[in-house]
């Protein structure tokens, strides 16, 4: 009898300081697979899901397919969503109560209207109906802010080791096979989780340069222990106002050998010991401006990241100090990928292709941080509905929707205008625009880090401005009400060292 193992994906990173609930709409208008569609939309991709489907044809499972849906970073997800999709998730679990195993893509960091930890709400419905022999097995982005609830729940979790995350369909191949020796009764999974009073660590997850490089070769050193199933290094997702934001160290071990929580306390403390580590220079989107325009040699386009309103990250997409500065810089040859502004794409595209039109772009949402509105006059070169397909190393083959766009010609900045806001990682959301990206001087995106995998390759050089929208780096503007205390950085060294008994 082949195995019977339910599989689902219900993925959010919550920022809890955004004003925007993340609704079904937002869920459906980003990534929503039902039932077989789940399965034939995914196979193939860099998804968890086909890690999922690779190692399922290997072991000869019968694969249940619930649902596959994800939406932007956002604000906290709404009661309705978590009932629809997430009930999906269960739905599928209760009509098959007597699988052989459960396998989830979380995203680890998601935050509902009913509670600071969705994952487990998630789980522990799960749980509840298979009971406690059935293997459940997860894996987690590294942004995930995981919790005690979560490892009690969870038999397995396998998290990312890459940001920018290209390493997706690896780490499911890598829980299914742990699912399947679970299931065959080879081993007993437990997971246990280590932290300290850290919001801000491992240079935020960044995988290409700093400390994450020498926390990860040890982790896989620790993986040939004995009894040793997965090591994960957790960077944390800070922007949740959550008693449990920050880094974490898991380790999925064979039993309840206490050796599996050294590990992660000697990792934990390593990631203690470099938490001030930051390999990144922000600049001011004026000093990012003026950079590029004087930047010479090489080849293919300077890439200014607009790190501070990366969709992402819950940035809003509609934050306007880097535009104004590239616009007021007199920047020829450039394009800006791409505002959050249904409206404004609206109107172009109703004016059309070759019409000379002026309006109000942007700075919609948060205008305090990020810049207001921009008033833009300009030719409209380009309208579309939006759909493409990622061709770059993250999400490669999985096809997605920018929603109406068009693009407005204004001075010498090309300036994508987007109804879904999403942040920009991959070429193919200026093909999808008519804007070649190889062959523009500047290039900027609504991205903090993952654009590094598409873009790096082409760029002649990376800048990274802050313009001081929802993510600034600074934290200016937000307040913290529900994160443990003491924690680093809002607290003093002194205050978490005592804490931890080191002062
Ligand atoms: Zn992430």
């Amino acid at each position: 009898m082949p195995r019977t193992v339910v599989i689902g994906e219900f993925a959010h990173e919550t920022n809890t300081f955004s004003k925007i609930p993340t609704t079904v709409e937002l869920f459906r208008a980003r990534q929503c697979l039902a039932g077989d569609e789940l399965l034939s939309g995914l196979k193939d991709t860099n998804t968890e899901i086909a890690g999922f489907m690779d190692r399922a044809a290997v072991h000869g499972w019968r694969l249940v397919p619930t649902v596959s849906t994800t939406a932007s970073p956002g604000g906290r997800v709404t009661r309705q969503a978590v009932r629809e999709l997430g009930g999906m998730i269960v739905d599928g679990v209760r009509a098959n109560a007597d699988c052989d195993g459960v396998l989830l893509a979380l995203h680890g960091a998601m935050v509902t209207e009913g509670s600071e930890d969705g994952e487990s709400e998630l789980l522990a419905q799960i749980r509840e109906i298979v009971g406690p022999k059935t293997p459940i097995a997860v894996t987690l982005d590294l942004h995930a802010n995981v919790t005690d609830r979560m490892t009690g729940l969870a038999n397995i979790l396998v998290s990312y080791r890459t940001y920018p995350h290209i390493d997706m369909r690896d780490r499911g191949a890598d829980a299914a096979d742990l699912l399947e020796r679970a299931m065959a009764g080879e081993i007993r999974p437990r997971t246990v989780a280590a932290r300290r009073p850290l919001l801000q660590g491992c240079n935020h997850g960044r995988t290409h340069d700093g400390p994450m490089i020498p926390l990860l070769e040890e982790a896989r050193r620790f993986e040939h222990e004995p009894g040793v199933l997965a090591v994960s290094i957790n960077a944390g997702f800070w922007h949740a106002d959550i008693f449990e934001a920050g880094p974490t160290v898991t380790v999925t071990g064979d039993g309840d050998d206490p050796h599996y929580r050294q590990i992660a306390e000697i990792l934990m403390d390593k990631v203690w010991e470099r938490r001030d580590d930051n390999t990144l220079e922000f600049l001011t989107p004026e000093k990012a401006v003026s950079l590029a325009a004087e930047s010479s040699g090489g080849t293919g386009p300077v890439v200014i990241a607009d790190f501070a309103d990366n969709p992402g990250g819950g940035g809003y997409g509609d934050a306007t100090n880097l535009l104004r500065a590239m616009l007021e810089g007199g920047l020829e040859n450039a394009a800006f990928g791409g505002i959050w502004d249904p409206e404004a794409a609206q109107v172009m595209t109703r004016a059309g292709e070759g019409a000379e039109i002026t309006l109000d772009l942007g700075g919609r949402t948060e205008p305090a941080m990020g810049g207001g509105p921009v008033t833009l006059t300009g030719t409209v070169v380009k309208t579309t509905d939006g759909t493409f397909r990622y061709r770059g190393p993250m999400h490669g083959g999985v096809e997605s929707c920018l929603g109406p766009s068009a693009v407005i010609r204004s001075g010498g900045v090309d300036v994508a205008v987007v109804s879904h806001n999403m942040q920009w990682l991959d070429l193919e959301m200026f093909f999808s625009n008519g804007i070649d990206p190889r062959e523009k001087s500047v290039v900027a995106v609504k991205s903090m880090q993952h654009f590094r995998a598409a873009f790096g390759p082409i760029a002649r050089q990376v800048l990274v401005a802050d313009c001081g929208a929802l993510c600034t780096p600074s934290g200016e503007g937000i307040e913290f009400n529900k994160v443990r205390r003491p924690v680093y950085p809002l607290n003093s060294l002194e205050s978490c060292l005592k804490f931890i008994g080191d002062g």
